[in-house]
């Protein structure tokens, strides 16, 4: 047996006071960072818990009983992460998503789902709202969240089989409940539905077929199933290159069975390539972030559960926004010291990744999925 991977307790991940630059100028809606890329999207973690276990993300050995989540008062509040999101919002963010760890644990979320919702951009129009979950509270939840105002939903889904199911999700949880989350949604009058699918080769990769199988005929194609290279975040998956199954491949055995052919990205700093079933079947995504970094278009940013706001989802150092919002500055303040982070980010670990070590250097620890969002 190896030694057991003990992650640095969360509120250790380095982080720094954003620099309130001196004489704060108002958001203009557009800020570029050093390669030009705007800011569009910012990704919300709402916990850091999850009531699964998929050993790419929180393996059970690591996040076991021992294992100490943040304590509420840390914890951004509504308030909180609404004013950050207005903030960004005047910087030019379209789309928030919701994250987490399970975002459906944390208390009376859709609370915060209506204080999103209330939210518009500068043109008045209202922004994108989203949420990512594993599925397992849909079926309850997806009523209340509908109602006040998300918009979209993407559930993460594995396999089909439920033997394979319960083994990825390693907490011994039915295919079926998270089946009926997603038919509960589309009942809910959620629009197009995302599936995500973290390919691991040897795991799961002999489900992908069936899974295409079964989203096409299922649900009038307004599923649109994506498959998710298994990627090296974080410190405690034991993540190795051998496990990923290049997205080229899983779309080579759908297309056996299910000729496809390209489609355009939807819109600038699209994470997923897009490819049609040539029968009118519907579409499907691969999302390519080791064999096809898209760093050059990529316009997120995440913020923890704890209000440190990453740059990339592979830093291993954050920037302290709680601070800011509980320190007494103003919101013009905020949105400076926002604007003045964006402007100086440089991150692209995708596409540098092949040509370093991954924790080379810095000794530091990269933030895990689970606590900075996915
Ligand atoms: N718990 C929710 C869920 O699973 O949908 C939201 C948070 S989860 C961290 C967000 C997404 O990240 C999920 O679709 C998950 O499959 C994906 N993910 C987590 N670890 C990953 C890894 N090592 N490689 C690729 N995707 C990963
Ligand atoms: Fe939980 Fe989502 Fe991570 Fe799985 S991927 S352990 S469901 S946070
Ligand atoms: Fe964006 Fe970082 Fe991912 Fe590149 S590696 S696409 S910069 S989050």
């Amino acid at each position: 047996m190896g030694e057991k991977v003990i992650p640095l307790a969360d509120h250790r991940y380095a982080a720094s006071v954003p620099r309130i630059p001196e004489r704060p100028a108002a958001p203009s809606g557009h800020v570029a960072d050093r390669l030009g890329r705007p800011l569009r999207d910012l990704r919300i973690s709402v916990t850091d818990r999850c009531n699964f276990r998929c050993g790419y993300c929180m393996p059970k050995e690591v996040f076991d009983k021992q294992y100490h989540f943040l304590p509420h008062g840390s914890l951004l509040s509504f308030e909180e992460i609404t004013r950050a999101a207005r903030l960004f919002v005047a910087h030019g963010v379209r789309k928030l998503r919701l994250t987490g760890g399970e975002p459906l644990l944390r208390k009376d979320l859709e609370r915060l789902v209506a204080m999103l919702a209330a939210l518009r951009c500068p043109d008045g129009s209202a922004l994108d709202l989203t949420l990512t979950t594993n599925g397992s509270l849909l079926a309850r939840k997806a009523r209340a969240l509908k109602d006040a105002g998300l918009q979209r939903v993407t559930v993460s889904l594995d396999a089909l089989d439920d033997t394979i199911f319960r083994r990825m999700n390693d907490v011994d949880f039915p295919v079926a409940d998270v089946l009926e989350g997603i038919a509960e949604a589309r009942r809910c009058g959620f629009g197009t539905i995302k599936v995500n699918m973290v390919v691991k080769r040897g795991s799961n990769d002999h489900e992908i077929v069936p899974m295409a199988r079964f989203f096409r005929e299922q649900f009038d194609g307004s599923v649109v199933l994506r498959f998710i290279e298994y990627m090296d975040v974080g410190a405690t998956n034991g993540w190795r290159m051998d496990e990923v199954l290049p997205s080229a491949d899983v779309v080579a055995r759908i297309a056996q069975s299910f000729p496809l052919e390209p489609l355009e990205a939807n819109a600038p700093g699209e994470t997923a390539q897009r490819w049609r079933y040539r029968d009118g079947g519907g579409e499907i995504g691969v999302i390519s972030s080791v064999t096809r970094a898209f760093c050059r278009d990529c316009n997120r940013a995440r913020l923890s559960t704890e209000g440190k706001l990453f740059t990339c989802l592979f830093a291993s150092h954050g920037h302290d926004l709680r601070a800011l919002l509980r320190g007494g500055h103003d919101d013009a303040q905020i949105a400076a010291a926002i604007g003045a982070l964006w402007a100086g980010r440089g991150d692209r670990y995708s596409e540098l990744r092949g040509a370093m070590q991954a924790d080379a250097g810095s000794g530091q620890r990269r933030v895990e999925m689970h606590y900075i969002g996915g």
